[in-house]
């Protein structure tokens, strides 16, 4: 009866009503009972403690302070510009400001008069101050509020101007609560409960909404926080182990005569050690007759394109066909090159399928790709296409992967009746724990090592009062034989703006480097691909020593022997885009370098940006940064980003909490696969009712 209870519609909650019922669905997506249940507070008015202005520390925290307006004044002469004050608890003052309701508050605010402020601290020009705070007129009843941890709802215009406000919410949350009691059914199994002393349900629910104290609160918190990740970590791995129940992968089991003629005479380098361990984990996958879903994570310059091609040599050892996709053109036709070559004398048909590839090449193209006459196909999204059939499709990867998103890896998985192992690789080193969230349905396999031999490349910031300078670095560098990119911002391929500046940029670096002396090349996205290679091509000769371009070279692009990348405009990059258009360079054994070029003032966030990128190569840490400026969600597509919706865990600050109820999914999925034993009845019912009500759960291939 209770679960019945909590399920039923909000309408017959005591207060709400079909108005607010109405208003509750369209604005916040509260449908029953139980949604409202878990609608937690985003925050807590923390009223156990009054604040001296002189013991305030941290900005973007929260504080309350007794004190008076001494004056009121506005920032200039306009009436609409900022009101500012001037509060005082007697012994140092704070300025509090207002951008919007100015007059109003002008009106309404006593001069001298006793006052408790509430609001979140800024630091402006080395000052404290705070934007519209709560304001109430100081008397006894501030202090009995004391002892109270006050929770606030997040609500909008829409919502407080109909009256459902932060004390409706509290109303009706303990409507509920005096509802059922103490008999909220728990969710998780005995071991958990007690491995981490969780509190009951009940008591965690209670808590989040009406804590008595910050210790109550955080273990609310933390049992909340655990039971969010840890069913969308046994979902990844309930499903995963479905599907490999389900589909039984194709089984290479042979290192035959493509491979071995390969590794053992074409392959002039020794793999690194991680390469090494990484091509077992592929090998072990292949040998298991499971379908195999790998995520190769390596940061730029690791040498994923080399696993790629051994792995695809196994796949044509075994009798099936191979293909490799890449986000752009021009890195599939590097692929193309670049394989094409290494195989050179081994007895193979590589063929290549872009956007751009002529229809009568592609029927041809086409016809041997069903015929199995083709053994690696490289290509563009091109591939993706319904009429692109292969005879045997046993090996799919795709490079770059975070350019592409979940549904396209589902249309390979379709190219077959037993879908082909796939291999995604990425270089955008997506911090680990975001990647155990998002690609928690995939296996990791990671590169953590660079080819011996690699200097990590020199990163500085300049700005145009060094370009001359600048200019002279890069001259000593050509007269070493090196070369060079100069990469201008073109967040869009349309947009005219960053065109011209990039036409701009190609005349002053023409007239700074006479074609006598210097051949310059350009690239950007408008070009023919044929003009794209031809420009590549050259470059790759080093018969022209400058690359003028837009960030169509920002990924995966391989040429050693460039030593220095110029990026202009550097501020308006994100933090994955300068690292990996930083990654074209350093690839060679000859120390590289960086130059960021930026404006003299730059925001904050900017400033952030390019200070990590002067101060470390590691893409991973890079990452975590990328992360905390940008939040998880813009790191990658937008269903992907839909499982971080999380209602109250983080990932960035709940990592530990993460780790943990992903040892223990997967532990629990381990042994009882399909959750029946009794002790997992509980986490059963739970994990089925999510599934049954979650949307974006879904999209988990
Ligand atoms: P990424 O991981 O960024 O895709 P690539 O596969 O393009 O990197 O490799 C970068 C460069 O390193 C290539 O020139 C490649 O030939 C070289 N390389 C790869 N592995 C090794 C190795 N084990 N030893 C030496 N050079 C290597
Ligand atoms: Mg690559």
């Amino acid at each position: 009866m209770k679960d019945n209870y909590l399920q039923s519609s909000i309408e017959y909650l005591k207060g709400v009503g079909p108005n607010r019922a109405e208003l509750l669905k369209s604005e916040l997506n509260i449908h029953t009972i139980y949604d409202l249940l878990n609608f937690f507070p985003f925050r807590y008015v923390d009223k156990t403690k009054f604040y001296k202005i002189c013991e305030l520390k941290n900005t973007k925290s929260y504080v309350q302070i007794i004190g008076r307006f001494t004056e009121l004044k506005y920032g200039s002469s306009s009436r609409n510009s900022r009101l500012m004050g001037n509060f005082t608890d007697n012994v140092d003052s704070i300025e509090i400001v207002w951008f919007k309701g100015q007059k109003w508050i002008e009106k309404s605010i006593q001069i001298n008069k006793q006052y408790v402020i509430y609001g979140k601290i800024n630091n402006y020009n080395n000052r404290f101050t705070i934007a519209h705070p709560e304001i109430e007129i100081f008397d006894n009843k501030n202090k009995k509020n004391q002892g109270n941890l006050i929770p606030v709802y997040s609500s909008s215009e829409n919502l407080s101007k109909r009256g459902v406000n932060n004390k409706l919410f509290r109303e009706l949350i303990s409507n509920i609560f005096k509802e059922f009691k103490n008999n909220l059914k728990e969710n998780l199994n005995r071991h958990i409960n007690e491995k981490y002393e969780l509190i009951t349900r009940y008591q965690a629910l209670y808590g989040i909404h009406f804590p008595k104290n910050l210790i109550i609160l955080s273990k609310a918190q933390f049992r909340l926080k655990y039971e969010e990740f840890f069913f969308l970590q046994l979902q990844f791995f309930y499903k995963n182990q479905e599907k490999k129940n389900k589909f039984k992968g194709f089984l290479f089991n042979k290192v035959g005569e493509f491979f071995n003629k390969f590794y053992h005479e074409n392959l002039n380098f020794e793999l690194t050690n991680a390469q090494k361990k990484v091509l077992k984990e592929i090998r072990n996958d292949f040998a298991s007759e499971v379908q195999m879903n790998r995520l190769l994570q390596g940061d730029v310059g690791s040498g994923k394109t080399i696993v790629a091609l051994l792995s695809s040599l196994l796949a044509i050892d075994n009798g099936f066909q191979a293909c490799i996709v890449a986000p752009t053109e021009i890195l599939a036709q590097q692929h193309f090159n670049n394989i094409f070559e290494s195989l050179r004398n081994i007895d193979l048909k590589v063929k290549i399928l872009t956007g751009s590839t002529k229809n009568k090449d592609r029927n041809i193209l086409l016809e041997e790709l069903k015929r199995g006459k083709i053994n690696i196909l490289v290509g563009t999204h091109a591939v993706f296409e319904d009429r692109v059939t292969f005879k045997n499709l046993g090996l799919a990867i795709i490079d770059e992967q975070h350019r592409f998103g979940v549904k396209q890896r589902s249309k390979l998985w379709k190219k077959n009746i037993t879908p082909p192992h796939i291999l995604v690789m990425t270089a955008t080193p997506i911090p680990r724990t975001l990647a155990m969230s998002v690609y928690g349905d995939l296996d990791i396999s990671i590169i953590d090592e660079l080819p011996p031999g690699r200097n990590p490349v020199k990163t500085v910031k300049r700005t145009d009062a060094n370009r001359l300078k600048v200019f002279k670095f890069v001259k000593e560098q050509i007269k070493e034989g090196r070369q060079v990119y100069i990469v201008y911002p073109l967040i869009e391929e349309s947009k005219k703006m960053d065109y011209k500046d990039l036409m701009d940029g190609f005349e002053s670096i023409s007239r700074e480097f006479p074609i006598e002396d210097y051949q310059i090349g350009i690239l950007h996205g408008r070009m023919k691909s044929k003009e794209k290679d031809f420009e590549m091509k050259r470059f790759k000769e080093n018969k022209t020593q400058i690359m003028v371009s837009t960030t169509v070279i920002e990924v995966g692009v391989n040429i050693p022997n460039a030593t220095v990348m110029i990026i202009e405009s550097a501020e308006r990059f994100g933090l994955s885009q300068l690292h990996q258009l930083r990654g074209r360079v350093g690839r060679g054994s000859e120390t590289s370098y960086c130059i960021l070029m930026t404006k003299n003032q730059i925001s904050n966030d900017a400033k952030k940006r390019i200070d990590i990128m002067t101060k470390t190569n590691d893409g991973f840490k890079i990452a975590e940064v990328d992360m905390e400026l940008r939040g998880p969600g813009n790191l990658l597509g937008t269903q992907q980003s839909g499982l971080l919706n999380f209602k109250i865990a983080d990932i960035i600050n709940d990592k530990e909490i993460l780790k943990h109820s992903r040892n223990d999914a997967k532990l629990i999925i381990k042994n009882d696969p399909e959750l029946k034993n009794l002790e997992n009845k509980e986490i059963k019912k739970e994990f089925n009712r999510i599934n049954e009500t979650s949307i974006v759960w879904k999209f988990i291939s």
